[in-house]
C-alpha cells in the first residue's frame, strides 16, 4: 500500500522522471541506521498519460526510460507539442507514433507529424488503415501491421487487437512493460469476448464510456448519426461500460480511466455515478479517473 501511496503523490514530477529515494527514506531504527522505507525502489518506470480524449481530439502517451510511444495523434500538432511540454515531454523524444484507425479524432495531426523533420518517431498503423488516411505532403516512413499482431518498440511488447468499430480496419491495444500491463481501448460499439481476453489482467485501463443512451436519444444528433452511435460497430455507451464492470473488469485493475466521453450526449458526473455504483456492486476499490478533452490526465507511474 505504502508504494501505491507514493506513485500516486509524485504528480509534480516530468513524464519521464521517476522518484529517487532521499534522506527523508531513510531512518535511524533501534540506533543502528537502517533502511526503514524504500517504497520507491520497486516503481517499474512506466509512465502513462491520456493527453486528450474525445470525440475532438484523442493522444495519449505511455512511456518507459527506454522507449516513448505516443497512441493516436488526433490533435494539431501545435495542441500537442503543448501538451507534452505541459508533462516535461516534447515530440522530438517520440519513438513510435501508433494508431488505432483512421478517423479525425485520431489521425488529424498525423500528416504534419510525418512531414515534419524533427520528429523522428515511426509510425506504426495496420496495413488497411495506411491507404485511408491523407497523408497530403508527406511521404511518411511506416511501419505496417496485421490486426492482431504483436510487436516491440524498445522495452514495450504491443499487443493489437481488431475492436467492432466503422473504420476501415480498427484496433485497440494492450501494452506489457517490465511486469505492468496497460490497455487502450476506445471507439468500440460493445466489448466481445476476444477484448475481454486482452483486457485482462491490466493494471491500467483506458477504456471508452462514450454516450448516455437517454441523452442521446434526446440530444441534437440527427437520427442516422444517433443509430451509428448507437450501432455495434459505433461507440460503447455508459451501460456498456457498466455491464463490463460489473461481469468483467479484473479485479487487479488498479487504475480505471474512462474516456472518449461525448460532449453532446454524456457527462463526466454521470459517468463517474455509473462507475462509481458498478464498482460498489463488484467490491472493487479500482481507482477511478475520467479523461477530458480540454487537458491531460495526471501523469499514472508504476
Ligand atoms: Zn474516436
Ligand atoms: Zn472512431
Amino acid at each position: 500500500m505504502e508504494s501505491c501511496a507514493a506513485r500516486r503523490g509524485a504528480t509534480h514530477l516530468a513524464f519521464g522522471d521517476f522518484p529517487r529515494p532521499t534522506a527523508a527514506h531513510f531512518a535511524r531504527d533501534s540506533g543502528s541506521c537502517r533502511i526503514r522505507t524504500v517504497v520507491f525502489w520497486d516503481l517499474a518506470n512506466v509512465s502513462f498519460c491520456v493527453l486528450a480524449s474525445g470525440s475532438s481530439g484523442n493522444a495519449a502517451l505511455l512511456g518507459t526510460d527506454q522507449a516513448r510511444i505516443l497512441i493516436d495523434a488526433g490533435l494539431s500538432m501545435k495542441e500537442l507539442s503543448r501538451r507534452l511540454g505541459r508533462i516535461g515531454e516534447e515530440l522530438e523524444r517520440l519513438d513510435a507514433i501508433l494508431i488505432t484507425h483512421e478517423h479525425a479524432d485520431h489521425v488529424a495531426g498525423l500528416p504534419v507529424l510525418a512531414r515534419n523533420q524533427k520528429v523522428r518517431a515511426r509510425i506504426y498503423l495496420t496495413r488497411l488503415t495506411a491507404p485511408a488516411i491523407d497523408w497530403g505532403e508527406a511521404q511518411p516512413c511506416l511501419e505496417t501491421f496485421q490486426a492482431g499482431a504483436q510487436f516491440r518498440i524498445g522495452d514495450i511488447n504491443v499487443t493489437s487487437f481488431s475492436v467492432p468499430h466503422d473504420a476501415v480496419d480498427p484496433v485497440a491495444f494492450c501494452f506489457e512493460m517490465r511486469g505492468v500491463r496497460i490497455g487502450v481501448a476506445t471507439d468500440l460499439g460493445y466489448i466481445p469476448a476476444s477484448i475481454k481476453y486482452h483486457l485482462r489482467r491490466t493494471d491500467l485501463l483506458l477504456l471508452e464510456s462514450n454516450h448516455d443512451l437517454d441523452m442521446l436519444k434526446v440530444g441534437p444528433y440527427p437520427w442516422a448519426i444517433k443509430q451509428r452511435v448507437m450501432s455495434r460497430v459505433g461507440h460503447l455507451s455508459n451501460l456498456g461500460m457498466s455491464d463490463y464492470l460489473i461481469e468483467d473488469l479484473d479485479a487487479a485493475t488498479d487504475r480505471l480511466v474512462l474516456g472518449h466521453l461525448s460532449e453532446h450526449n454524456n457527462h463526466p458526473e454521470i459517468v463517474r455515478l455509473v462507475a462509481t455504483q458498478a464498482l460498489e456492486e463488484r467490491g472493487l476499490r479500482t481507482h477511478l479517473s475520467i479523461a477530458s478533452q480540454r487537458e491531460a490526465s495526471e501523469v499514472f507511474r508504476f
